[in-house]
């Protein structure tokens, strides 16, 4: 039965508990009670006991911490990934979450150390002068929050999920009140786990709420933040609650998104290019059996290719074994659910299914009536404008191979998506990258220009870098978390000081 950690200590939940299913498998890992503690009295004491802490230390010491703990949570990634097995993920899809979320905090301390000053407030800009006598200025502070930093996930990254909130929250200030996806949760409770035994964060400065949210919402402040990773439409309940909304909380949302992937005009079927292109889709259709918010749901080519790609992303999705994500020989495992069946049902209305049968996979050393087993599924559409093309997420190994005719028809279709947090060109000509950037980046919080020049150092489609924006306008919740610093600036009150000056030199704590 998983525990919460409120009150820096481990507290029972109540009521009726849901059975957690290994998702390979079929049995109980865990069970989470309905009810946990009360999430006001969690937050009052992040508010009074770990803010306080949190903020007697300046940014770079915090970021001192965050580098002790990477380096701690790192002893402790073969427990992580045995147990990231039962949640469906295979060792390549454990390494975007544990080691990914691990490799985010060591990012934010280092980046921290590096760029944070040894001082309690950040400076903001220069001084604006505002008195033509010299005797009147201002300039802008960013200071932390005084409340909790209340983070609610999504199941498909229990790991990351959480760490990428946190070390840019925990280096702003401000204590993390954790709410994990139930589905997952038990992996995100030892990881807690391992780092409250670590000692090395100060008390009050993490909690995790093992349960549903209960008073969670009803309990914020306006000092409070919320930051929320899931699906659209419980962003949408969170962004209306009326406290939330009322209170004018802080709200940072990461949503679906319907990402996409260009083929360039100017790439032939015997290029180079043409093979990253195809490696990609398959890749990010099946890394985390496709249950990555950034992976490519719409493959958008020129006309005249359509049959070549999805002829080569026949071909490489063959070679794919899907099974026991415990096998080394298992490139895809199971899912967390079959819900996703039905969208793909949804979609094959509008697309003709060239790869996989919703209805059956043969399995590798599995049985697939006990695990969510579903082959990767592509579709080849024929008319690019169907709706369902562009609003249905199936959050799973689904993508559609979608045929354009021009750069200004391509940017138009991208656009249908409504915002999406990653998209990718594949093009050798630069004159493309520019009208396709110029075209997509208003719908994008990131985009991938790919050719055999960067091919080899890439990072990939799918991946969030913590250097780097991750979020997106539109559907995809109109968010941003990481890029490097920014992201403390959801933690952080900036205020307008306006003086003399020399009081505002004092500031500086250089
Ligand atoms: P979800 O059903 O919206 O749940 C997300 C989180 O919200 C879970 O922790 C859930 O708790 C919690 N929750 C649900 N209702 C709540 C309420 N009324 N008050 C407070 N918390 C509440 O989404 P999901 O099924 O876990 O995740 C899949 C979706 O997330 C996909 O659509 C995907 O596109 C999106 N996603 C986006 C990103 C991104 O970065 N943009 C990343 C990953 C996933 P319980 O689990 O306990 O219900």
């Amino acid at each position: 039965m998983l525990r919460s950690y409120s009150q820096d200590r481990w507290q029972d939940g109540t009521g009726e508990a849901v059975a957690l299913a290994d998702a390979a498998t079929g049995e109980t890992v865990a069970s989470i009670p309905r009810t946990g503690p009360s999430a006001a009295l969690m937050l009052e004491h992040a508010r009074t006991v770990g803010g306080p802490a949190l903020r007697a230390l300046t940014f770079a010491e915090r970021a001192g911490v965050l580098k002790a703990l990477a380096k701690r949570l790192s002893g402790h990634i073969d427990e992580f990934v045995a147990l990231s097995t039962r949640t469906g993920a295979t060792r390549r899809d454990t390494t975007v979450d544990v080691d990914g979320g691990i490799g985010t905090l060591a990012v934010y301390a280092s980046k921290g150390t590096r760029e944070l000053p040894a001082s309690h407030v950040l400076l903001d800009g220069p001084v604006e002068p505002l008195g033509k006598g010299g005797t009147f200025a201002g300039r802008h502070i960013l200071i932390p929050r005084l409340g909790a930093a209340v983070q609610v996930n999504a199941f498909n990254f229990p790991v990351w999920g959480m760490l990428e909130k946190f070390a840019p929250a925990f280096l702003a200030g401000m204590p993390s009140v954790v709410k994990p996806a139930s589905q997952t949760a038990y992996l995100t409770a030892l990881v807690v786990e391992r780092i409250v035994e670590s000692g090395l964060l100060p008390p009050g400065s993490l909690s995790l709420l093992c349960a549903g949210p209960g008073d969670l919402l009803d309990s914020l402040t306006s000092q409070d933040t919320l930051s929320f990773t899931g699906s659209s439409s419980t962003a949408y309940a969170l962004r209306t609650h009326p406290v939330v909304a009322g209170r004018a909380v802080p709200f940072n949302a990461e949503a679906d998104s319907l990402n996409c992937s260009i083929l360039g005009p100017d790439v032939t079927v015997d290029s180079p290019d043409f093979s990253l292109y195809v490696a990609q889709i398959v890749t990010e259709m099946t890394v985390k059996a496709g249950q990555k918010c950034t992976a490519i749901r719409r493959a958008f080519v020129p006309a005249p290719l359509a049959g070549a790609v999805a002829d080569a992303v026949y071909a490489g999705l063959a070679s794919v074994v899907v099974g026991n994500p415990a096998s080394p020989q298992t490139g895809m495992g199971p899912l967390a659910s079959l819900a996703q069946r039905d969208e793909v049902g949804k979609l094959a209305e509008a697309a003709r299914i060239v790869f996989g049968d919703p209805g059956h996979v043969e399995v590798h050393e599995a049985d697939d009536s006990r695990g969510a087993f579903l082959s990767p599924v592509l579709l080849r559409s024929h008319d690019p404008s169907a709706a369902a093309l562009h609003e249905i997420e199936a959050f799973g190994p689904v993508s559609t191979v979608i045929p354009y005719t021009g750069l200004d028809s391509v940017i138009e279709l991208a656009a249908r998506g409504d915002g999406s947090l990653a998209g990718s060109i594949v093009t050798g000509s630069g004159d493309v990258a520019a009208s396709l950037i110029a075209g997509l980046a208003p719908w994008h919080g990131r985009l991938l220009v790919l050719n055999s020049s960067d091919a080899a150092e890439s990072t990939g489609h799918g991946v969030a870098m913590p250097q780097l924006l991750h979020g997106g306008p539109g559907r995809a919740g109109g968010g941003a978390e990481l890029g490097g610093m920014r992201a403390l600036e959801h933690y952080l009150q900036r205020t307008a000081i306006q003086g003399h000056p020399d009081l505002l030199a004092t500031l500086d704590p250089s």
